[in-house]
């Protein structure tokens, strides 16, 4: 016993927990196993009163760690974006996440309900804001941040936060840009779009990293339309001709033919007005990859078929969080010998070709023996404090199905207008 508490049972809950599996599949596992386990009511009444505010504790410690460790590097680079609980309209939370991108550690995580802020579309916006304003509010000074292209988000940091250097994320700008020619390149006529996909969003990436302006990228960058059509020097005395060698024999591409229909409408892609002027806040250095990691990693701890509370859902993405920042900076894995080792992995992206990687050690769960510390030894012992910290965290009234009707219709008369308006 532990304070009155069969030490088994919390235990079995505890480690339930930490490891960011489900009671259910738990108990299944328990179940086959002929082991006698524990009611789920008395997991929920562990995880409430006493395994929540170890996480949320613990997870303090650690951001207190990270914010410090952000300082005292000087000139903070912070990367943010949101994740939704589901596709579309209809999210019921999201979770921002803004991390230290020199340390690769995640930094804050903010988990907005959409009731809170009127509808999930607001939700990425509210979820930065709350969190720039937490790191300025603890001493983090920001030079500058990395963010996909959201309007909310742009509009904030033209208008409020002119001191703050705010560049697109390559990443999300390269996909976005990928993802058009796909979908031109399924015309008639117009595949051969597609075979530049992957030298076009390369030729993105290079433009961003090797140029020093605004004007520098885009002249760069400009040039790959010129580049399609076989032609290598440009009227640009910033980029005035390619840098690659001349193109001949088996390195000859699928050049596009001038004033082609593939031609024509690929270049307005590439040199979409929108396009052009976002390129001048391209980020040169950072990109939030780390973060699509991330959010990834949740998965692990937050399976979408299982429906959570706040606060159930809140302590999980921190855990998710600790585990990321153990584990970011993890070494490339070695046989006994000391030879570094490789895998072979054959991603969707390549379609069937291969593509080799290097193999991670394998990640460490330090986090779970400082959170089984923490609640054995201070937590079961004296609750109170733990569980008033963990009281402080603002909880939004619960979410009712009306309202997630109520967005719903919203958001279908919304697109009926549209369709009306364009008919
Ligand atoms: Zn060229």
């Amino acid at each position: 016993m532990v304070n009155n508490i069969p030490a088994g049972n919390l235990q079995l809950c505890a480690a339930l927990l930490f490891s960011g599996s489900s009671f259910c599949q738990i108990s299944k596992l328990l179940d086959a196993f002929k082991i006698q386990g524990i009611s789920e009511s008395c997991f929920h009444k562990h995880q409430a009163k006493l395994l929540i505010p170890t996480i949320n504790w613990q997870w303090k410690i650690d951001q207190d760690d990270a914010i410090e460790n952000a300082i005292a590097n000087g000139a903070v680079t912070l990367g943010g974006d949101m994740r939704a609980d589901s596709p579309g309209h209809s999210a019921k939370y999201g979770s921002y996440t803004m991390m230290d991108l020199k340390a690769n550690r995640v930094i804050d995580i903010q988990l907005v309900q959409s009731n809170e802020v009127g509808n999930s579309q607001r939700m990425e916006k509210e979820g930065f804001e709350r969190s720039l304003s937490l790191l300025e509010e603890r001493g983090v000074v920001v030079q500058s941040l990395v963010t996909d292209r959201h309007t909310g988000v742009q509009k904030f940091m033209r208008e409020q936060k002119k001191d703050i250097r705010h560049f697109f994320d390559p990443w999300h700008m390269g996909k976005g840009l990928g993802k058009k020619m796909d979908a031109l390149s399924k015309g008639k006529g117009l595949q051969d779009v597609g075979l530049w996909r992957k030298s076009v969003v390369n030729h993105l990436y290079w433009s961003a990293t090797t140029s020093t302006t605004g004007e520098e990228v885009v002249a760069n960058w400009s040039s790959v339309a010129n580049h399609i059509q076989n032609i290598h020097s440009h009227e640009n005395t910033l980029f005035p001709s390619c840098l690659h060698e001349p193109l001949v024999g088996d390195q000859t591409r699928h050049w596009l033919k001038p004033s082609t229909a593939a031609c024509e409408k690929f270049t307005a892609i590439l040199l979409s007005p929108r396009l052009l002027k976002d390129m001048h806040k391209i980020s040169p250095e950072y990109h939030t990859s780390g973060i699509e990691c991330f959010h990834s990693l949740i998965l692990k701890f937050l399976p979408k078929n299982v429906v959570f509370s706040f606060k159930g859902m809140l302590c999980r993405l921190q855990l998710a969080a600790m585990h990321y920042n153990e584990n970011a900076g993890r070494s490339q894995a070695s046989t006994a010998d000391g030879d570094l080792r490789y895998s072979i992995v054959f991603p969707k992206f390549k379609h069937g070709e291969f593509i080799v990687r290097a193999l991670k050690s394998n990640p460490t769960t330090g986090y779970i023996d400082k959170l089984m510390e923490l609640l054995f030894h201070h937590v079961v012992e004296d609750p109170q404090p733990y569980l008033d910290f963990s009281g402080q965290m603002a909880v939004p009234e619960k979410l009712c199905a009306q309202f997630i009707r109520a967005e719903k219709e919203e958001a279908v008369s919304r697109h009926r207008s549209r369709f009306f308006k364009n008919t």
